[in-house]
């Protein structure tokens, strides 16, 4: 009931408080929430060799007929065990573990657990854990969790403190009613939160998860019904004149306005002109050119005499955008008066740009959530634009609203949403979709390769480089020892600049864990050429605009949702030169299939479709289309029938308590402020 610090927790030290930290979990209700990415689980042990399933992991209960060896490979010792049966021979091995030999006598019974590979044609497992025929009994049968860890703070160390905050019944309450758990059979919440951690079957596992997932979608739509109110027609404070000269800049641009591009215009000036309120959402793909669409919208509010803003969710981003206005409004010579402001300024620059916001001498204000900051007044705010708006919370782009009285608004995102759910999801506002890329835009080459081809890569990104172009490298994990079998950057950047240390490609480092200062002077860096090479994690997804880079080359590739590969496809292409994808593909023949599908298409829609389509509904732990889309565990693509009944619920909820003021409410009251706290203080890449 009371959270606490996890420090008081038996076990958690300072030390291990500050590792968890790093994680984003400071109290028992943060590591409740902080659930597993991914699961082991403990199948009954293989009895015979012929049973076994390469590529994948197996456990095999064997009697040993002879002891082990240890043979001298190169530097390391190698402890290793040859087991036989009728069928066949599969070699057991371990790296530097000498010490394993004791254990692995002649006739003793013994269960291995561990990936099982073909090499040389010969069936091996490699490293696998070892375990009495009474422990292995145990654990089989179960699942066990597998957390996203950081250096020095293990899997192990985490289940035990998610056991020792688990033993505290009821620190969660319940909050759904039950007539409405029973209605869409929805485990009770304690139940669920201890069943994700550590389920006993999968069907438990799919209960718990169900249940959480219908609470974060619940969650989420109550918040955001709650924080905006429904959607009606507001008559407009701020009416425009759409302004004939600054409407025909759109033909005086270097490049034709593509026909999606001159649609969606239309539909911003019908609506800014039109005597209501403007609450609009413009979707396009990546690269459909949706900057050019907010600067036309935000010239006409500074044409009639208000004020505009635009937010952008990193700085970098930000200031991409405020130096392509000033370079717009200098070759056209348009009046306008822009200024910058974001949390990197200067105190002094920052108060100085305060200043002309309130006194109306900047109209078009570029920045970052320090827009959104108590000191910053606006004069006539007349147009709020958010880019990326999937990278802001609700409060957040509320927030900004309000500095404007009821300004005009309108929201850019690139996260394709099929349009079904995106009336639930941004239910009170009207949809534009720009589905039409610019032509002319070279179509990038696309290569799914095993990890036997990297070398290949490396050298090709070299080549690359040496030509004057700059590439990206995706890991999708920061550090190594997160999960096996996964590429990480620190790794990778480390390999890379130790390869290129004499005058190769310059290699920068980025990932999520870094201070947000640190992100962007990373960022900055590469934007201005003074890197050649990003070895980043996905953070590097926000719209970055470096049109240099030709080359994406992303590990793992198997391990992210289609559309997510291709929202990280879209940072090249960007520019004239011919531009490349290579996907390396760790997950075998079907992972193949699935990646194939990028090579085919370049329209994200049909990708996260597609997507969906070959993996069926029964794929819930393998691959989450919407990424950074504000939820933990659920997926609006594979749970869009849950959010569906969610949204209906958190709808009728609303409708008969819409101030969450009857008792009944007083929980989901309590958990909607800490929601709103949690979800949307201070943004993280
Ligand atoms: P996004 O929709 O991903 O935000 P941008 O607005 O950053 O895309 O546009 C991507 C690139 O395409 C920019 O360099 C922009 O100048 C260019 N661009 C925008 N519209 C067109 C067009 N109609 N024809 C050609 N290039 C365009
Ligand atoms: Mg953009």
């Amino acid at each position: 009931m009371r959270d606490y610090p996890i420090t008081e927790i038996k076990g958690v030290g300072g030390k291990t408080a500050g590792l968890f930290h790093k994680l984003g979990v400071d109290t028992a209700e943060d590591l409740l929430r902080f659930y597993p990415r991914d699961y082991e689980e403990y199948r009954p042990a293989a009895r015979e060799i012929g049973s076994l399933v390469p590529d994948t992991v197996n456990a095999y209960f064997a009697r040993l007929i002879k002891s082990a060896d240890i043979v001298n490979y190169g530097r390391y010792p190698v402890t290793t065990l040859t087991l036989r049966d009728e069928a066949g021979s599969l070699a057991v091995v371990w790296y530097n573990m000498p010490w394993l030999r004791k254990m692995l006598q002649a006739g003793r019974l013994l269960v291995f657990r561990g990936r099982v590979v073909r090499k040389r044609n010969r069936l091996t497992m490699e490293q696998p854990e070892i375990f009495t025929p009474e422990q292995y009994e145990a654990l089989s049968g179960t699942f066990l969790p597998i957390y996203p860890q950081t250096k020095g703070l293990g899997n192990k160390t985490i289940q035990k403190a998610v056991r020792a905050v688990l033993a505290d019944k009821e620190l969660t309450r319940e909050y759904l009613p039950e007539n409405l758990r029973e209605a869409y059979e929805l485990a009770e919440i304690n139940f669920a939160v201890e069943h994700i951690h550590f389920p006993d079957s999968r069907e438990q596992l799919l209960y718990a998860r169900k249940r959480l997932v219908f609470d974060e979608f619940f969650l989420f739509a109550v918040a955001a019904k709650y924080l905006r109110g429904k959607k009606e027609d507001v008559p407009s404070a701020y009416p425009f004149r759409i302004d004939p000269e600054g409407a025909a800049l759109a033909e005086r641009l270097p490049y034709r306005l593509t026909g999606a591009q001159k649609k969606v215009l239309g539909e911003i000036y019908a609506d800014l002109s039109g005597g209501h309120v403007m609450k609009r959402l413009v979707q396009g793909d990546v690269g459909s050119g949706k900057t050019v669409v907010a600067f036309l919208a935000l010239l006409q509010a500074s044409l009639n005499g208000f004020q505009g803003a635009l937010m952008a969710p990193t700085e970098v981003l930000a200031e991409q955008h405020y130096a392509a206005l000033m370079e717009l409004a200098k070759t056209y010579g348009l009046p306008v008066r822009p200024v910058l402001l974001t949390g990197a300024l200067k105190a002094k620059d920052k108060r100085e740009a305060q200043r002309k916001i309130r006194e109306h001498e900047a109209d078009i204000v570029i920045g970052t959530h320090a827009l959104i900051q108590d000191k910053v007044e606006f004069d006539r705010l007349a147009l709020v634009i958010t880019d990326e708006q999937h990278r802001f919370g609700v409060e957040q782009r509320t927030a900004l609203e309000e500095k404007g009285g009821e300004p005009h608004v309108l929201v850019m995102s690139a996260t394709p949403i099929p349009r079904t759910l995106a009336v639930i999801l941004y239910g009170d506002l009207d949809i534009s979709v720009i589905d039409e890329l610019p032509a002319g835009r070279r179509h990038i080459k696309n290569a799914v390769v095993g990890p036997d081809y990297r070398e290949n890569a490396y050298r090709f990104i070299a080549r690359e480089v040496a030509a004057g172009r700059q590439a990206y490298l995706i890991c999708p994990m920061v550090e190594p020892g997160e999960m096996q079998d996964l590429e990480n950057v620190t790794d990778t950047c480390a390999l890379l600049r130790k390869r290129w240390k004499d005058g190769g490609p310059r290699v920068a480092l980025l990932h999520g864990r870094m201070k947000p200062g640190e992100k962007n002077a990373v960022m900055e860096k590469f934007a201005a050429g003074e890197a050649d090479v990003l070895v980043s994690t996905t953070v590097v997804e926000v719209g970055i605009n470096v049109p240099n880079a030709t080359v994406m080359m992303i590990e793992n590739a198997e391990r992210f949702g289609l559309a997510q590969l291709h929202q990280l496809r879209g940072r090249v292409g960007r520019g004239d030169a011919q531009s490349y994808c290579i996907l390396v593909n760790t997950g075998g023949k079907e992972a193949e299939k699935r990646l194939d599908i990028l090579k085919n298409s370049d329209d994200g829609f049909f990708i996260a479709n597609e997507d969906l389509r070959l993996r069926g509904p029964g794929d819930i732990f393998g691959v989450r289309q919407s990424g950074d889309l504000e939820f933990q565990l659920a997926d609006i693509y594979t749970d869009a029938a849950v959010l569906k009944d969610a949204v209906r619920e958190a709808e009728k909820l609303l409708r008969k308590d819409p101030e969450l003021r009857r008792k009944e409410n007083a929980e989901l009251k309590k958990l909607l402020d800490r929601y709103l706290r949690k979800k949307y203080s201070g943004l993280t890449l």
